[in-house]
């Protein structure tokens, strides 16, 4: 998902980085020198899954240190404030996490370095990195994910952040934003979209690990799938720091079915080692000995370039998002409520009207609550079949949670969720 942890500081590495990024602006390659090997190789490090260079300041050394030093305070806070970790709190889940966790573990790229799952006692449905040699688990995704194939897809996720260095490069990403002062960088999609590409690759590695380790590939796309039919994709509402539901299914049943060659139900793959390398999805670059060769012109290139294209791919898609966010406002503010009418203690019918000159397909229609406090729900209903321009249609909500009498004292919102226009 599930969010990314970051971590501050580097101020020390402002000059190396500001040197850098002229080179990214690129007009000025003639001044690159022999010294600037030590810069590239200073700001940037190898690509554990492609082989390219990508911007990163730490050492792998260094991201362990820190990423440990955040789940160190994470642990003290927890027992500060009472509340149990790992097999303390729930020994079954602990041991069903750290079974299928050291699985994922054993076939990823840094299965070299001692790892473990850490639990936490949080309701939510969530798991994080913070770069070093942890992940962090909450209890409620536990609870919520029944399968270890779907656990699985969410772990492998999460290591695959780790591995391709997601979180130090966002880091590196932003000190540079604030440096070179990019305008598209201080866009409000932009952020978003930096991480939303992230969130892609970490999809892609996390599944083809999955596959490796004996889980089924195509569970992310499940988690997916239910996460589209109970929240829908809220595409008009904000830009997308992961790709948004429906989307992110039908991305990760694509990645299952490019690996699920690889997959044995329950069982390793025996060539992991080299499958990891070279696979249906990527295969590694080596080279190495051509940096050593071309001095530092190579390898400073190699950064900048990565960083060059990263960054259009980003504004690419923080492009994109507000295009979408443009258009789905555009509709939404074109479909009227007609009626609403009461089913029972929890249903109710509502009907709309489609006033734009488009027609619609896969309409989801949403309802955002909030109560006296500012606390926001939001519930979603699915659409059957295509609404014309100038039609009616009708979708019934349903609040489990909250009574219609309850509802009536409540602030209530009525939005387009998502829709494919047509003519
Ligand atoms: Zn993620």
């Amino acid at each position: 998902m599930i969010k990314t942890q970051f971590i501050r500081t580097f101020g020390w590495m402002s000059f190396l980085l500001s040197t850098t990024f002229v080179l990214v602006g690129c007009e000025a390659v003639q001044q690159i020198d022999r010294g600037l090997y030590q810069v590239a190789d200073s700001v940037s490090e190898r690509d554990r899954i492609t082989g390219k260079r990508t911007l990163s300041t730490a050492s792998r050394g260094q991201q362990i240190a820190q990423g440990n030093q955040v789940i160190k305070q994470l642990i003290a806070a927890e027992k500060k404030a009472g509340r149990s970790i790992n097999s303390a709190l729930n020994k079954r889940e602990y041991e069903r996490l750290v079974r299928v966790f050291d699985r994922i573990h054993q076939v990823s790229h840094l299965n070299k370095e001692r790892w473990e799952p850490l639990l936490i006692d949080r309701d939510s449905f969530n798991a994080f990195t913070t770069g070093g040699t942890y992940i962090v688990v909450h209890d409620g995704l536990m609870k919520q994910l029944k399968s270890d194939d779907e656990l699985a897809a969410v772990l492998g996720h999460e290591i695959a952040h780790t591995v391709a260095n997601h979180v130090f490069e966002r880091q590196t990403h932003q000190m540079t934003t604030l440096i070179t002062g990019s305008s598209a960088a201080k866009r409000s999609g932009y952020q978003a979209a930096f991480t939303y590409e992230s969130e892609i690759e970490a999809d892609e590695v996390g599944i083809l690990y999955a596959a490796l380790a004996g889980f089924d590939p195509y569970a992310a796309s499940r988690i997916w799938a239910r996460q589209y039919q109970q929240q829908g994709s809220a595409r008009g509402l904000f830009f997308h720091d992961h790709p948004a539901n429906k989307e992110r299914a039908a991305l990760t049943r694509q990645v299952a079915d490019k690996v699920k060659t690889y997959y044995r139900r329950g069982r390793q793959n025996p060539n992991y080692n080299a499958l990891r390398e070279n696979n249906t999805l990527w295969r590694k670059r080596d080279d190495q000995r051509i940096a050593g060769e071309g001095g530092g012109l190579a390898a400073v290139l190699g950064t900048a370039l990565g960083a060059y294209v990263q960054h259009q791919e980003t504004k690419i898609e923080a492009n994109r998002q507000a295009q979408q966010i443009q258009m789905m406002r555009a509709l939404n503010s074109n479909i009227r409520v007609l009626e609403q009418r009461k089913l029972d203690n929890h249903r109710w019918r509502v009907v709309w009207q489609n006033r734009n000159n488009v027609s619609l397909a896969n309409v989801v229609m949403g309802v955002i609550i909030k109560d006296a406090k500012g606390n926001i729900k939001r519930y979603v209903t699915h659409i059957k079949g295509n609404i014309a321009r100038g039609a009616r249609f009708s979708g019934i909500f349903s609040t489990p949670d909250l009574s219609i009498a309850e509802l009536k004292k409540r602030q209530v919102a009525y939005y387009l969720d998502d829709a494919t226009p047509y003519r």
